[in-house]
């Protein structure tokens, strides 16, 4: 699905020599690469504070901490992402509501959050799925109107850019009250382990943010608040800063090659390609194709013979996960998350597809797609 391998050829001497100088240097733990890393990526999002920390899953709980959710909270997320979301929302013991999606975009339905409100309610965490952003001024109207935290988990749209009804941009994670994101390997923005980052333009949040993944601590050895451990490694850093400046034109490869893919399927009955949602540019974490009429597990099984990687995200829904049962929820009642586990397929997707591998993919698509 990623070839890590031939983009970290091309970028080797710059990676090399970045990862000796923090090990000669001997700075493992919050050294200078990791504050030099916080701000280039803060110019980057346009966001006044980045705190990095040890991983994406992290980066959403340490931003519900700093929140002050309480168990018993309500928080309204999407039924079609990564458990992660859900995850930490129940690891909190506060109570996660989950709503479906728009068809088109995958992404949480405005509608949808304003219908699950209660008075419990304390946040909304739009997750902006496959590379674009949510609907995130209707999430920001509706926290306005109810006075509720947004929390974007952005794990998945880092360097994707907000458009807004007047124009005007920013990037999103940088909009809701406080962002989250990833860099594990495969992630837009990936380093060579696992590593996170929580954004905010809140100066008291983004203190206590610092303070939650050091322990608490705001003294050495006095804990004012319950934290937890969770740091970026300084390799990490180091390697983010080589892969940082380059962010926009790993996203510009992404863009190209979702290009041709969906020019590939246009019009094509059986395939729903990618929607362009008008309020977001979409860095493609993944491409991700609706099956119709068309078995996709079997597409799956006919690409994989070929050599051709194809996964499922996500095969089950959140409310349908063995973990999660919850007498709220039962079979039926997410129809367009339901319909999209049985229904998506994602090609390979990644900063070094070529021509030729590209054209090998769609033709292999289309070959299953014509016959079947
Ligand atoms: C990857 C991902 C996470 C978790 O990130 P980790 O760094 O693996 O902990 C959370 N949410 C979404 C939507 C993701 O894609």
């Amino acid at each position: 699905m990623v070839d890590l391998k031939s983009q970290y050829e091309k970028i080797k001497e710059e990676i090399d020599s970045a990862v000796i100088n923090v090990v000669s240097s001997t700075a493992y733990i919050n050294g200078p690469e990791v504050k030099a890393f916080q701000e280039e990526l803060e110019v980057y999002l346009g966001v006044k504070h980045v705190i990095p920390c040890a991983n994406g899953t992290d980066a959403l709980q340490v931003a519900m901490m700093g929140l002050g959710l309480k168990p018993g909270d309500e928080v309204i997320t999407t039924s079609f992402t990564f458990i992660a979301t859900a995850e930490v929302i129940a690891l909190l013991g506060l109570t996660p509501v989950v709503v479906d999606v728009d068809p088109d975009t995958f992404n949480i339905d405005p509608a949808a959050v304003r219908k699950a409100i209660t008075p419990k309610t304390k946040a909304i965490v739009p997750v902006h799925l496959f590379g674009q952003s949510a609907d995130m001024e209707a999430m920001m109207d509706i926290a306005k109107e109810h006075n509720l935290f947004v929390i974007e988990d952005n794990c998945q749209a880092i360097g994707s850019d907000y458009i807004f009804k007047d124009g005007s941009r920013k990037k999103a994670g940088s909009i809701g009250h406080v962002g989250a994101t990833s860099f594990f390997p495969s992630k837009n923005l990936g380093c060579y382990g696992d590593g996170g980052a929580i954004f905010t333009n809140d100066d008291e949040l983004a203190k206590q943010l610092r303070i939650i993944v050091n322990h608490g601590m705001v003294v050495r050895y006095y804990h004012d608040l319950i934290g937890v451990n969770s740091r970026l490694d300084s390799i990490q850093a180091a390697i983010l800063r080589v892969k940082l400046k380059r962010l926009d034109q790993y996203c510009a490869a992404r863009q190209k090659a979702a290009d041709y893919y969906s020019k590939a399927f246009a019009n094509n009955p059986k395939l729903q390609v990618p929607a362009k949602f008008e309020r977001s540019t979409h860095v493609f974490h993944q491409y991700t194709l609706v099956a119709k009429n068309i078995d996709r597990n079997k597409l799956q099984e006919f690409l994989t013979a070929k050599e051709i990687p194809a996964m499922i995200y996500y095969p089950v829904a959140m409310h349908m996960q063995k973990a999660y049962q919850d007498p709220r929820y039962k079979q039926g009642d997410f129809p367009v998350t339901e319909m999209l586990c049985n229904s998506v397929i994602s090609l390979p997707m990644h900063t070094e597809l070529d021509e030729e591998q590209l054209k090998f993919i769609t033709d292999s698509v289309l070959e299953f797609v014509n016959n079947n």
